[in-house]
C-alpha cells in the first residue's frame, strides 16, 4: 500500500475500518454458515502498515457453549503466503482453515486441498485434492436461487436478517478492540435487547441543577452495552420546558428507533387539560411507553387529587406510571401508593428506587399487597434485591440507571449479589418487556 503503488482499490488506503469492515463480512458468513452465531466475541486489532489508516491486523476469539474457535487474520504477515509478496498489491493472503475434533481435524489448505489428520497425527488422509471456485457456475446458482425464490415468495438466503447477524459480527470486532472487552454478550438472540434501561433523563433539571446529555446516554450504551432505554425529561415546572424536552427525546427516539424511547413527566399540578393535552401528545403522537410523576419535584401524592388525575390518564391510554419514591418525605413514600394501586388495579405502577433504602420496608409491604406494583433497582441494597427476587419474584423488578454513570454501579449490584441467572435476565429486561413492549410490535 506504500504511495505511488497501483492498487486495485486505493480507497483501501484512507478506510479507518478495514481489515475486518472489508473482509470480515466474507470470513463471519463462512463462518457463521459452517458453526452458527457465537455467544461472546473477544477481538485485538493493530495496523503495521505505514501508509493505511485502518487495521491491517487483527485475532478475534469466538465464543460458544462447548468449543470455541479464532480467527487469526493479517495483510501484514509475510509468512505462508500463497506466492511471494512483490511490489504489486495482490490475493497473496489465502485463508486456511482448521477444525479439532474428538477423532481427528480437518484441513483446508490454501489451494484448495481439504484433508483428515488422523487421531493419533500419523496419517494425512486427502478428501478433495483441490476446490476451486467456479465463479461461472456459482453465478448461476446464486441467480437460480433468487428467481425461485422471488417465484415461491420465500427469503433469500441473503436476506436482510441474516446479513444483519453478520454486521453485528463484524462490527463487534470493533466494539471490542476499541473497548478491550467481550462485545455483546449474546449474539444468538438477534434483535432481542438484553439489557433495558427503564429509568434516564435527558435535560436540564431545574430542580436539581444536574444537565442530562444526549452524549452520556450513547456513551452509556456504548460502554456498557445497554440495549434500550426509556428516557423520561429531567425535573421541569413550566409546560414550555418540559414540552422541549419531550420533543428533544423524541427526536432522539426517532434517530435510534428501538433503542431509545420516551417517558412523559409534566407537572401533574399544571391545569388539567394543559396536562392531558401534553400527556396524549407524547403518548399518542410520539409514542412515548409512560408517565412518570415526581412526587419529590412536583410536590405530588400520588394518592392525592392531581396524582390521581394521572394515573385516570394512564388507564385512558394503557400506559404504565413510574413514580419517584425515597427522598421527599411526605409525597414520596412508597405506601402512598398502596391506594392508588388499590383504585387502579389495571394499571402498571412502578415504584422508582424501591423508596431509596430508608423507604425499602414500606416498598416490600406494597408490592406484597399490591400485585400491580413494580420497581425499579436504582439506588437500592443489593442484598434486598435477593430477598425480594424470592419474595416477591424478580419477575417485578427492572435494571435502571437514573443517572448514566451510575450504569457500572448498578450493574454490577444486579450481577454480584447472589441472584440466580435467570432472575438476573428478569430484572435486565424481561420484566421490561413485559411492562412497558408488550403492546409493541417490534
Ligand atoms: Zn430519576
Amino acid at each position: 500500500m506504500a504511495p505511488g503503488a497501483r492498487l486495485p482499490q486505493p480507497f483501501f488506503r484512507d478506510m479507518p475500518k478495514l481489515l475486518f469492515y472489508e473482509m470480515g463480512v466474507h470470513w463471519f458468513d463462512t463462518w457463521r454458515y459452517l458453526f452458527g452465531m457465537p455467544k461472546r466475541l473477544y477481538a485485538e486489532i493493530t495496523r503495521v502498515s505505514p501508509y493505511i489508516v485502518g487495521e491491517d491486523s487483527g485475532i478475534v476469539v469466538l465464543g460458544y457453549d462447548d468449543f470455541y474457535g479464532f480467527l487469526d487474520m493479517s495483510w501484514a504477515t509475510r509468512q505462508k503466503l500463497d506466492q511471494p509478496l512483490g511490489d504489486q498489491v495482490g490475493p497473496v493472503h489465502l485463508e486456511q482453515l482448521v477444525i479439532d475434533g474428538q477423532n481427528g481435524t480437518l484441513k483446508l489448505y490454501t489451494d484448495g486441498k481439504i484433508t483428515i489428520l488422523s487421531r493419533d497425527g500419523q496419517m494425512e488422509r486427502t478428501i478433495e485434492p483441490k476446490t476451486c471456485l467456479d465463479h461461472e457456475e456459482s453465478h448461476y446458482r446464486l441467480q437460480s436461487h433468487f428467481v425461485a425464490c422471488l417465484e415461491a415468495g420465500e427469503e433469500f438466503q441473503t436476506s436482510g436478517h441474516d446479513n444483519l447477524q453478520t454486521l453485528r459480527l463484524a462490527f463487534g470486532v470493533y466494539e471490542s478492540a476499541v473497548q478491550h472487552r467481550t462485545a455483546q454478550s449474546n449474539f444468538e438472540q438477534g434483535a432481542i435487547p438484553l439489557i433495558i434501561d427503564v429509568h434516564a433523563h435527558l435535560g436540564w433539571d431545574y430542580v436539581f441543577d444536574e444537565h442530562f446529555t444526549r452524549e452520556d446516554q450513547l456513551n452509556k450504551h456504548k460502554i456498557f452495552q445497554v440495549d434500550r432505554t426509556i428516557l423520561q425529561p429531567a425535573s421541569c415546572h413550566d409546560l414550555e420546558s418540559v414540552v422541549d424536552q419531550h420533543n428533544t427525546i423524541a427526536a432522539l427516539t426517532q434517530e435510534f428507533p428501538g433503542v431509545f424511547y420516551g417517558m412523559a413527566n409534566p407537572n401533574p399540578h399544571l391545569k388539567a387539560a394543559l396536562y392531558e393535552q401534553e400527556i396524549r401528545r407524547c403518548i399518542e403522537e410520539l409514542g412515548f411507553v409512560g408517565i412518570k410523576i415526581h412526587t419529590f419535584a412536583h410536590a405530588v401524592h400520588p394518592s392525592g387529587h392531581d396524582g390521581r388525575k394521572v394515573f385516570d390518564l394512564a388507564r385512558k391510554l394503557q400506559v404504565p406510571v413510574m413514580v419517584h419514591t425515597g427522598s421527599g418525605i411526605p409525597f414520596a413514600n412508597p405506601s402512598n401508593l398502596i391506594p392508588a394501586a388499590e383504585q387502579y388495579p389495571d394499571v402498571k405502577i412502578i415504584i422508582a428506587h424501591c423508596g431509596m433504602m430508608i423507604m425499602a420496608g414500606e416498598t416490600g409491604m406494597a408490592m406484597k399487597r399490591c400485585p400491580n406494583l413494580y420497581a425499579d433497582i436504582t439506588w437500592t441494597g443489593g442484598f434486598l434485591l435477593r430477598h425480594w427476587a424470592e419474595e416477591l419474584g424478580a419477575h417485578r423488578f427492572m435494571f435502571g440507571t437514573d443517572h448514566a454513570d451510575n450504569a457500572g454501579t448498578e450493574l454490577a449490584k444486579l450481577r454480584t449479589c447472589g441472584l440466580s441467572d435467570a432472575d438476573q435476565e428478569w430484572m435486565l429486561y424481561k420484566t421490561a418487556l413485559d411492562v412497558y413492549f408488550r403492546n409493541i410490535v417490534e
